[in-house]
């Protein structure tokens, strides 16, 4: 009997149960991305308890995951299981959950595996997709954002030239909607994306498909301002652009995707364009967590100070794209890089370490070394601080620092050969179709 009343009790919580109380500090991190594992490595020699939670149990380079999304790469060699590259850290503890709420009074989090205690809490939840509010085009858009997103358009984008060897000729419209891609978004995602999709067009599709006459396939990269990039500088956006109409994108400016039903997208201007492939990088908006007090979030991010300290809450953090932090430069919010997550991370690293010596905190101060993006093969943007550069110069910039930055010598051989691959052959060796759907066909 005893037992029975017991059980769903010890259920609630077991999560907590199952990691022992060391008498250390307990610091809860959500989120193993940029900024979550760069706080574990930080404060991996320190003597205190880390419990990291993600719903995922790897850490994506999400800046390749356009690769992904066009064959150039295979998930594997941009995506790194959180436990193999933690296992040196000091008491760590990882959980593969989700965080559904924050209990701010009790200092506990309530996981899909039961509720947590903390000591310190740090929310590094990162960004999701922005649809501002369009549930029809969030129901039927592409988006990506996550490596399952990246895997899902490559399906679509190849498996619409399967299905469009089986129409007929008096079936065009069908036609138009198995070539055409719609871009919703210059943000570097969609030039990157579009750029991409261009050099599929050149270079790959026409050999594996010679039935199909890919004059017909058109690109359409649409943006609501009057110009690509917004984030990037004039310069960088003017080049980008030339390099887009090198590669055959139809750059539309000024222009809004205000529906899409039926394979055919809705543009601002009455303008339509007919496609089974609407890809949406138009915006993107933190992975909040409910249970936070009055007054803590604001326009989808949570307000943090200058020691990324979360409005209205004690020893409650946020760092990474979730958190909004202004400084002088930035009076609207930092941007939402990597670069600034692992700064943020790096500094309230250092400040829970001061906190334990007694210190005083040190505000957090970003440094911008440059933001960049490619567009296709020999081309990249790069807006360094003080000098804007392009051209293969750009692109060899590029591919330094993203081999650079991503994990593991392993995978950088691995992207490095693929990459080498891929430029000596024009080919994209990672073309496949991966949907469960097929296994019942
Ligand atoms: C397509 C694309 C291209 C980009 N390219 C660039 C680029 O070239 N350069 C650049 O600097 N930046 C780029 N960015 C932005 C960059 O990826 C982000 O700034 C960076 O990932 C932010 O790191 P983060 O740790 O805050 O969040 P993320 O890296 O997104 O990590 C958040 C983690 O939290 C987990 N999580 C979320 N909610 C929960 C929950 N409730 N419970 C448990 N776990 C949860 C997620 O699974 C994820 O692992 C790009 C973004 C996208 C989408």
């Amino acid at each position: 009997m005893e037992a029975l009343v017991e059980a769903p009790v010890k259920k609630e919580n077991k999560i907590n149960e199952r990691i022992p109380e060391t008498g250390m500090p307990r610091i809860v991190i959500i989120g193993g991305g940029f900024a979550g594992i760069e706080l574990v490595r930080k404060l991996s020699k320190e003597n205190v308890q880390i419990v990291m939670i993600d719903r995922r149990n790897h850490h994506t380079f999400i800046p390749l995951l356009y690769q992904v999304a066009t064959a150039g790469l295979s998930p594997g060699d941009i995506s790194s299981p959180l436990r193999e590259f933690l296992q040196d850290s000091k008491h760590f503890h990882f959980r593969m959950a989700r965080v559904k709420q924050i209990h701010a009074d009790k200092k506990s989090v309530e996981t899909s595996l039961g509720f947590l205690k903390y000591d310190t809490l740090v929310i590094a939840s990162g960004a999701t997709t922005n649809f501002f509010g369009n549930k029809e085009i969030e129901k039927k858009a592409m988006k990506l954002r996550v490596m399952s997103d990246a895997i899902e358009l490559r399906t679509r984008l190849i498996e619409n030239f399967e299905e469009a060897l089986q129409l007929y000729e008096d079936e065009q419209d069908e036609l138009e909607k198995h070539m055409n891609v719609v871009i919703v978004g210059a943000g570097p995602t969609g030039v990157e994306l579009a750029g991409a999709i261009g050099e599929l067009r050149s270079h790959v599709l026409p050999k594996d498909y010679p039935e199909l006459d890919f004059s017909q396939m058109h690109i359409h990269l649409i943006e609501g301002l009057d110009r690509v990039l917004p984030p990037m500088s004039k310069k960088a956006g003017k080049k980008a652009a030339s390099y887009l109409k090198h590669f055959g994108v139809n750059v539309e400016l000024g222009k809004l995707v205000e529906r899409y039903e039926d394979g055919v997208a809705y543009l601002s201007d009455g303008s339509t364009i007919k496609t089974r492939c609407l890809i949406w990088a138009a915006g993107v908006k933190g992975n909040v967590i409910d249970g936070l007090r009055e007054g803590a979030v604001d326009k989808g991010r949570i307000l943090v100070d200058e020691y990324n300290r979360v409005k209205n809450h004690e020893y409650v953090y946020a760092i990474g794209d979730v958190c909004l932090q202004t400084d002088k430069k930035y009076p609207k919010g930092l941007p939402q890089l990597a670069p600034v997550a692992m700064q943020q991370a790096q500094n309230l690293g250092d400040n829970i370490i001061r906190l334990h010596n007694n210190k005083d905190f040190k505000p957090f101060k970003y440094v911008d070394k440059g933001t960049m993006a490619t567009v296709g093969r020999n081309r990249a943007v790069v807006d360094a601080p003080g000098i804007t550069f392009g051209g293969f110069l750009g692109w060899f910039v590029w591919m330094f620092v993203h081999l650079f930055s991503i994990i593991g010598i392993r995978r950088k051989v691995l992207v490095f050969s693929n990459w080498m691959w891929n430029y000596i052959t024009y080919n994209r060796g990672n073309r496949l179709i991966i949907n469960k759907d097929l296994d019942d066909m």
